[in-house]
């Protein structure tokens, strides 16, 4: 049977359950530390770490961007807006703060420095 990951709300710890996938559609599966039925299901990072890798794998054939000068940011600008719409989706508005500044000159060095950690 799966392991599935949860958080739980109450005790905040994590637990993995272990359950059937029968019982994943119906079981209201309890924190097996504190007893509490408010849990909340984690996707799985991996997971999606994994399908974001075959995505970039998809489109990894370089002629698609053309010529990226890793040392002028406009020109990473322009291969992130790129990637960005090849994507298909909102990357949301880290990503175009990234672009924006990348374009006006910043180096990508110092606009890291000014996220906030991510993690
Ligand atoms: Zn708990």
């Amino acid at each position: 049977m799966p392991l599935y990951d949860y958080n739980c709300q109450s005790c905040q710890n994590k637990v993995s359950i272990r359950l059937s996938y029968a019982e994943y559609d119906t079981a209201k599966p309890k924190c097996p530390v504190c007893g509490s039925a408010n849990i909340r299901r984690v996707i799985s990072r991996v997971r999606i770490a994994k399908s974001e890798e075959a995505r970039m794998e998809s489109m990894a054939d370089p002629s698609n961007f053309g010529d990226v000068d890793e040392n002028d940011p406009k020109s990473v600008a322009k291969f992130m807006r790129k990637m960005g719409s090849e994507m298909g989706e909102e990357l949301g508005p880290e990503f175009g703060d990234v672009v924006d500044r990348l374009e006006s000159g910043e180096s990508p060095e110092a606009i890291e420095q000014a996220m906030p950690d991510s993690e």
